[in-house]
């Protein structure tokens, strides 16, 4: 090991995908080599790859939502061996060691496993983030052939599961894993789910495999009846403004996915006394959601909070009960050279689910 891996990819630049090779950082004894074979399509990735979430460096090789098998491993590496599938999501390293206290076991840091909230500020994001541990070169994604990540950011694979629709449970389904397991939803709530798109499908199957009654609010009518089919009880279409009458303090917990402007007040209103909205969605800088304070207060007493994707431990444990359960995306697969139709329809909401890229498309 101990030299740089080269690497075949695609990049983003002035508006579109173009080959791009590129090196990635020696195999230290604690990495793992990747060969990437499978790719998801998060709406993050477009959003940063077009800049809509403040300034990026190109070209740009986005892609968070991967599944592959180890190809090579450093001396120290104990986690995996070569050959083993395992999936990488929206980060490749941390501190590791930070701690809040040293007698508290939940605060929200690495020591606690919640990687995303290193203390020290050195959550390193799968793409387009600073690898201070290299450097501080910008990290480039899964949309190519392999990667290199510290053995604590892997996660394991079962033999077993479909590989092409693990990949975007990395990122899908955790970050809509992880506010759900949090809110403690359990037989019977009513749970609310807007936006049903890559992420908004897998907490539909989440929120009902945890026992709730669970409505979707979309603005695709043709997705109604694919709503029931993945365990909805209610399907909300937000266009058709009579559907949306007499909803008011209905759900005990409401997750919000909207990756475009919305208020969210018009559902706080929807909430119990006491009930929670956590908004994992994260639309444009230019074309933000908004929150009303008057109408908020008038919303009675309602919380409103926020999630980002979840940690290595619950990442973990997210896959497996995933594919212990049997809840997959629904994913459509494309080759590489589909990258910028695949966007283009993303935004448009025309694709079910989750766009996967096979990455043997990669020359
Ligand atoms: P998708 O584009 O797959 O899904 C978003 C869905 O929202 C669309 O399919 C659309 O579906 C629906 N929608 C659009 N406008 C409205 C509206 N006004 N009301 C209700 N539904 C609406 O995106 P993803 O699921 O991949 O990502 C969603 C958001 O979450 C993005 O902003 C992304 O960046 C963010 N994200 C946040 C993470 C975090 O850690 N917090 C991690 C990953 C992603 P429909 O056809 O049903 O209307
Ligand atoms: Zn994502």
């Amino acid at each position: 090991m101990g030299k740089k891996i080269e690497i075949s990819s695609k990049g983003y630049e002035d508006g579109s995908f173009q080959p791009y090779e590129f090196k990635r950082h020696a195999v230290g004894e604690r990495d793992v080599l990747i060969e990437i074979l499978y790719a998801g399509i998060c709406h993050s990735d477009i959003h940063t790859a077009r800049g809509e979430w403040g300034e990026v460096s190109y070209p740009l090789v986005p892609g968070h939502e991967i599944a592959g098998r180890v190809i090579g491993v450093g001396s120290k590496v104990a986690k995996v061996r070569v050959g083993d599938l395992v999936g990488v999501g929206c980060m490749v390293n941390s501190c590791q060691t930070c701690s809040t206290c040293s007698t508290c076991s939940t605060c929200s840091t690495c020591s606690s496993g919640e990687e995303q909230f290193c203390e020290e500020g050195k959550t390193v994001y799968t793409y387009a983030s600073k690898d201070v541990f290299h450097g501080g070169a910008l990290t480039q994604g899964g949309y190519s052939n392999n990667i290199v990540v510290d053995e604590h950011f892997i996660i394991k694979i079962p033999n077993h599961a479909e590989l092409e629709k693990i990949a975007p449970l990395l990122c899908a389904g955790i970050t809509t894993y992880s506010p759900l397991r949090r809110a403690n939803i359990k037989e019977g709530d009513e749970v609310a789910i807007v936006g049903f798109g890559g992420l908004g499908h897998m907490a539909v199957q989440y929120a009902k495999s945890f026992g709730a009654n669970v409505s979707v609010f979309a603005t695709s009518e043709s997705k109604r009846d694919l709503a029931f089919s993945l365990g909805a009880k209610h399907f909300y279409n937000v266009k058709n403004s009579e559907e949306m009458q007499g909803l008011n303090n209905r759900f005990s917990f409401i997750l919000s996915t909207v990756a475009s402007s919305y208020e969210i007040t018009e559902y706080t209103k929807m909430l119990k006394v006491d009930g929670e909205i956590v908004i994992v969605g994260v639309p444009s800088l230019t074309n933000p959601a908004t929150l009303d304070a008057t109408s908020l207060i008038w919303s009675f007493r309602r919380k409103v909070s926020s999630s980002l994707i979840g940690g290595i431990k619950e990442t973990q444990e997210m896959v497996d009960y995933s594919v212990e359960k049997g809840i997959y995306p629904m994913i459509e697969m494309i080759n590489i050279d589909e990258l910028d139709q695949a966007y283009e329809r993303v935004l448009k909401s025309d694709v079910l689910f989750r766009f996967v890229i096979d990455m043997k498309s990669l020359k």
